[in-house]
């Protein structure tokens, strides 16, 4: 762990709160929390820093993320390490995740350049409307174990260039990658020059710390990327003071599997979306909804290639199938493991190999309800049949969850059928891709109980900015809109 310190800059802290690595236990380092004065002290900062970086040109707010995004590319390859160790992601996912946080860098500082507002015609003689989109305030940034560090850029990146400064709430079970990007953008800061003090600070700890930041009316903006569960308490609490909050909840995404599919190129999409990650990705397939006419056939080497997956330490050449976070994870599959038994599911896979190892599971249901209904944060592939276009599409839209969802079939109809309107109703509908590996371009999140939140792409900038409506009068008459009269 020394070197790896060295190389990202860090200094090694001795503090209340342990790193816990889910390769084989070891404690990779501590860090501190802060006491309950010291996070009313960090908002007010936050609040500060807000004040003096509004007042910075959104291009020379973009520098800013700009040499974060240099800073990333220097560190990509002992960061992805950290966030193998932390996280348990095998090398590639880690490098992909780093990846992931420079290509936001990229279009955060594109977009600090397009924060465009709008003209609009008014109805009145010499009158002209505008719209202008303004910083907003403090962000806080709630985020989840599973994607420890991309998640954060994705918020930070455009909150920064929105003019917003930023506090970041991170997993307590990932917070030595925090840390390390903390240390990252301390260096950017410091090459930018002259970023107000408090700008981008960093808050370890549990639940009770991302509930003082929902509750504060301080905090403009609430980003919370985590469990329904979670979504649940931070939701309300948000909106009982009218602040605004951004939920990117859990998902149980479903891929339908048509007669015409290059099945070839859907059990690749399978075994990524579904096992990858160990199964714990938002965007992980959960559901499998295969017709029938194809079904036995299918699955039976769906069955196969499973027993194939390479499981292990994900820091091992050829490993695909790394650790889930802790052993609770691992008690909590072998638990709906259980139930989908007791609801008459066959189980291909699934043993535990090791305290927190798994392999991944493949389980025939008869009937799309009970423990398919949930998402369990493990590898558990439910598979279901379907007769009609019609049926498939009703089981993918069965569930509390809309965040992603996918076909595969070589039919145009079906393919534009899946993607309509009256189709798939997640946030991510795709097309011969799994469900999983979104890029930054597009907007992400989903429906339902994933919370309406959309990050990243497009014009999810919008959410880190207040829209302001100005109409401006340059005649010396003064018209009332609807032709309203009130003169004396
Ligand atoms: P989690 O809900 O346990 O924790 C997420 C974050 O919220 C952590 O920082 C945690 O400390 C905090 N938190 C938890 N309960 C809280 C509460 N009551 N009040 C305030 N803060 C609270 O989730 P996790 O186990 O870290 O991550 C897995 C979950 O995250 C899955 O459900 C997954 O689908 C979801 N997720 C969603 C997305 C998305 O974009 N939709 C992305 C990644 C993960």
């Amino acid at each position: 762990m020394r070197g790896l310190y060295a190389a990202l800059g860090m200094v090694p802290e001795n503090g209340d709160l342990e790193s816990v690595s889910p390769i084989d236990g070891e404690i990779l380092g501590s860090v501190q929390t802060p006491k309950a004065a010291d996070v009313d002290k960090i908002i007010a900062d936050a609040r500060h820093a807000f004040e003096a970086w509004r007042a910075v040109p959104a291009p020379r707010r973009g520098e800013l993320v700009r040499l974060l995004g240099e800073e990333l590319r220097a560190a990509k390859e002992p960061l992805a390490r950290l966030v193998t160790l932390e996280a348990g992601k095998i090398v590639s996912e880690g490098l992909g995740e780093v990846q992931e946080m420079i290509d936001i860098c990229d279009f955060a500082v594109g977009l600090s350049r397009q924060l465009y507002g709008l003209t609009i015609a008014s109805e009145r003689p010499e009158h002209r409307m505008i719209e202008q989109w303004h910083s907003l305030g403090p962000v806080a940034i709630v985020s989840a174990f599973n994607f420890p560090v991309a998640v954060w850029a994705w918020n930070a990146a455009l909150a920064l260039v929105c003019g917003n400064s930023i506090l970041w709430k991170p997993s307590e079970k990932t917070p030595l990658t925090a840390a390390a990007v903390m240390t990252l953008l301390d260096r950017a800061v410091a090459r930018f020059g002259d970023a107000p003090a408090g700008l981008a600070q960093l808050l370890h700890g549990g639940r009770e710390i991302g509930e003082a930041l929902a509750r504060d009316p301080r905090i403009a903006l609430v980003s919370a990327t985590g469990s329904t569960r979670m979504g649940r308490t931070i939701g309300p609490l948000v909106a009982a003071r009218f602040g605004r909050s951004l939920l990117e909840l859990g998902g149980n995404n479903a891929m339908i599997v048509a007669p015409s599919a290059d099945l070839k190129l859907a059990e690749r999409a399978i075994l990524f979306s579904a096992a990858g990650t160990a199964g714990q990705r938002c965007t992980t397939l959960r559901r499998l909804i295969v017709h029938q006419s194809i079904a036995d056939g299918f699955v039976a080497r769906l069955a196969a290639l499973y027993a194939l997956l390479p499981v292990g330490d994900p820091r091992d050449d050829g490993v695909l199938v790394g650790p889930l976070i802790d052993e609770a994870a691992a008690d909590t599959m072998a638990d709906a493991l259980d139930a989908a038994r007791s609801q008459g599911g066959i189980v291909h896979g699934g043993e535990r190999l090791g305290p927190r190892f798994v392999r991944p599971a493949l389980v025939e249901m008869a009937a799309h309800d009970g423990v398919v209904l949930q998402e369990t944060f493990a590898p558990i592939l439910y598979v279901l049949r379907y007769d009609t276009l019609a049926e498939a599409i009703a089981l993918n839209n069965a569930v509390p969850q809309g965040l992603s969802s996918a076909i595969f079939t070589t039919d145009l109809r079906e393919a534009e059928a899946f993607i309509a309107d009256t189709g798939s109703d997640c946030g991510i509908a795709n097309v011969n891709i799994g469900p999983s590996g979104a890029e930054i371009g597009g907007a992400f999140g989903g429906e339902k109980e994933t919370g309406g939140g959309r990050e990243s792409g497009t014009d999810s900038w919008r959410a880190y900015m207040r829209r302001s409506t100005n109409t401006i009068n340059y005649g010396s008459a003064l018209p009332l809109a609807q032709g309203v009269r009130f003169e004396i």
